[in-house]
C-alpha cells in the first residue's frame, strides 16, 4: 500500500510556495492528493475547475500527484479516500494559531486524522496567493513566484476584469 498524504487548501491560485511544499512532501510520501477545498462562503478569484486545471497542467503525467476538489469537511474527504494524513505548509509563526485550531478540530472530528507540517524554502516564506493577486493586479512582476501556467490564467482573468 502506498504512503499517501492529502494536501488541502484554497490554492487561489497555486504558487511556487505550494509547489515547494509538494516537492518536499514527495520525499516523504509516495503520493500527494491535492484537495482544492470548495467553500461557497469564501469568494475566490478562480473557480474550482480553473484551479484544478492549473494543477493538471503543472503536474501533467506525474502519477505521484492526484488532483481533486471537494466541497465538505476535510475529515469526510479523508474517510472517502481512506487516507488519514493531512499536509499543511507553515510559513511563519502567524500561520501557527490557525493551523493549530484546524488540526485540533480535525482530530476531534476524526481522531485518526494526523496533520503534518512542512516549511517551504526561505524565499517562499512571505509568499501567499492573496499577495500574488494583489501585486499582479497592480501591475507587479510576479513571474518568479508562480508557475507559467498560473501567470497565463491571471493574465486572462485580469484582462476579462478590465473589459468589464
Ligand atoms: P487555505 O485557505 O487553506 O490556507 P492556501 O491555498 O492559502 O489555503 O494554503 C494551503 C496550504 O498551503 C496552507 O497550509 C498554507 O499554509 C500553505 N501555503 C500557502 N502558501 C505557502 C507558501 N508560500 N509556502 C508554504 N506553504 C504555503
Amino acid at each position: 500500500m502506498k504512503n499517501k498524504v492529502i494536501y488541502p487548501g484554497s490554492f487561489d491560485p497555486p504558487t511556487n510556495g505550494h509547489l515547494d511544499v509538494i516537492d518536499r512532501a514527495l520525499t516523504v510520501f509516495d503520493k500527494v492528493i491535492i484537495c482544492i477545498i470548495v467553500n461557497p462562503s469564501k469568494k475566490t478569484l478562480f473557480s474550482a475547475d480553473e484551479r484544478k486545471n492549473m494543477f493538471n497542467k503543472i503536474y501533467s503525467g506525474d502519477d505521484r500527484i492526484e488532483i481533486t476538489s471537494y466541497s465538505g469537511l476535510l475529515v469526510d474527504f479523508a474517510t472517502e479516500k481512506r487516507v488519514n494524513t493531512v499536509l499543511r505548509g507553515l510559513r511563519a509563526v502567524s500561520d501557527f494559531e490557525y493551523e493549530f485550531q484546524m488540526a485540533l478540530m480535525n482530530m476531534k472530528l476524526k481522531p485518526a486524522v494526523k496533520t503534518v507540517y512542512l516549511m517551504p524554502s526561505p524565499e517562499y516564506t512571505y509568499l501567499s496567493s492573496s499577495l500574488i493577486k494583489e501585486v499582479y493586479s497592480l501591475g507587479g512582476d510576479v513571474r518568479s513566484f508562480i508557475p507559467e501556467v498560473v501567470e497565463k490564467y491571471l493574465h486572462r482573468k485580469l484582462a476579462k476584469k478590465r473589459k468589464r
